[in-house]
């Protein structure tokens, strides 16, 4: 990168690729040198040791992150990620990513992440509830419904923001539920949190089919990774007429020509943790004759080797940083379509918007107020996206990029440079 820009002292990846997908669309995007100071550097990076008492009476140490990147158009927002691999520069990347994400979608956010390095599935519930309260306490001073407010990522459920919830408040003496996103119904979660990220995913594909003239009804599509966002994408996409020929989990892919019945599917998936069958390895889903290939796994799925497979022509980016830079730019020579994570993964991220908003209010909406709300936040967003990149004769990355930096842009000239 040209300018000077903050540097993760480990695991940079994701940050790296944010600073590289930045000073690329830089090429089209107007965008004042301010701005970009700001966005290459984090506005703040936390790293938190967080003790927990486990079930046999030892103490174990594990680090906790959360990184606010940019306040610029609101209060911070962002997810809390639970797994080995994360890290500072990981979380970083994600808080970047979080930014400009908001932005895409125009929500008056600014956008963080967090994470805790631990295997929640080697954690019994009372480790992993110890765990999550103790990082929330660390966090409380930063954390507020109008400073950063946090939400679900990897390895969270329902539970787990809860008790953020429940921690924030017991410490700050009332009960917030505006400090926390994907909470359960009973403290103020929003009606149609739960498949959110998976419905967006769909109502993006839906909005783009019908712009760009694609077919939908009995096009083949298979889903890296069953979890929150997969497995309700393929509900959702059956609905919409879609065949899911194949799903897969880290340990292998269920494929079936005729198409899945993805309902089933699911049901056995929650009752048992595993996919029904095991017909190839996770990775050879990539190269299935479908027409649409949706990553709903962890990042750098696509990478510039595994990219080589792909024979879809369309490929929808939903986890974050799905594609590295590398498997984009073969993907893009070959003329295939990628609908990039900052459109196709908001819709979490919008929910917990809805969510956010409803909190703040104390007033809820029925379900379907909240599903119009979002359906049509969807659609705006697919638009201005499609806009941006047909006036900018770019691939959708680019001007989903282009949009999201104009925003921040305008927001960042018109607060100035404090003090
Ligand atoms: N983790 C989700 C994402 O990356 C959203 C987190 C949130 O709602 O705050 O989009």
């Amino acid at each position: 990168m040209a300018i000077p820009a903050y540097r993760s002292p480990e695991d940079p990846g994701l940050w790296e690729a944010f600073l590289e997908r930045l000073e690329k669309t830089l090429r089209v995007a107007a965008i004042h040198p301010t701005t970009v100071e700001y966005l290459a550097h984090p506005k703040r990076l936390v790293t938190v040791s967080l003790p927990v008492v486990m079930d046999d009476g030892k103490v174990r140490v594990f680090q906790g992150y959360r990184v606010v990147h940019d306040i610029a158009r609101g209060p911070a927002k962002g997810g809390v990620r639970i797994h080995p691999k994360v890290t500072l520069g990981q979380t970083a990347g994600l808080a970047a990513w979080m930014t400009l994400k908001a932005a895409v979608y125009d929500l008056p956010f600014g956008g963080a992440a967090g994470g805790i390095a631990a295997d929640p599935r080697l954690l019994s519930r009372r480790e992993l509830e110890r765990l999550v309260r103790r990082y929330t306490a660390e966090l409380v001073n930063l954390i507020g419904p109008d400073i950063d407010i946090l939400g679900p990522d990897l390895g969270t459920d329902q539970q787990v923001m809860a008790w953020i919830m429940d921690t924030y408040s017991m410490t700050v003496g009332s009960t917030v539920p505006g400090v926390v996103t994907g909470k359960p119904h009973a403290l103020g979660g929003s009606e149609g949190r739960d498949d959110a990220a998976g419905l967006g995913v769909a109502l993006v594909l839906k909005e783009l089919a019908r712009r760009r003239g694609l077919s939908l009804e009995g096009a083949r599509v298979a889903v890296q990774g069953f979890g929150q966002v997969g497995g309700s994408f393929a509900l959702h996409a059956q609905g919409m007429g879609l065949k899911v020929v194949a799903v897969s989990t880290a340990r292998g892919a269920m494929y079936q020509e005729e198409g899945l019945e993805v309902a089933e599917v699911l049901r056995h998936y929650e009752a048992t943790g595993e996919l029904p069958r095991y017909d190839l390895a996770p990775e050879e889903l990539f190269a299935l004759d479908v027409d649409y290939l949706v990553l709903a796994a962890l990042e750098g799925a696509l990478n510039g080797d595994t990219a080589k497979a792909v024979r879809a022509q369309v490929v929808l980016e939903a986890a974050n940083f799905g594609l590295t830079p590398e498997g984009e730019a073969y993907l893009l020579g070959k003329g295939v379509l990628v609908v990039p994570d900052l459109l196709t993964g908001g819709g979490g991220l919008l929910a917990s918007y809805l969510e956010w908003v409803q909190d703040l209010n104390m007033f809820f909406w029925s379900e379907e107020e909240v599903r119009q709300s979002f359906a049509k936040s969807v659609a705006k967003a697919v638009a201005e996206v499609c806009d941006r990149a047909e006036f900018l004769s770019t691939d959708l990355r680019t001007g989903a990029m282009a949009l999201a930096l104009e925003r921040v842009n305008e927001a960042t000239r018109l607060r100035g440079v404090y003090p």
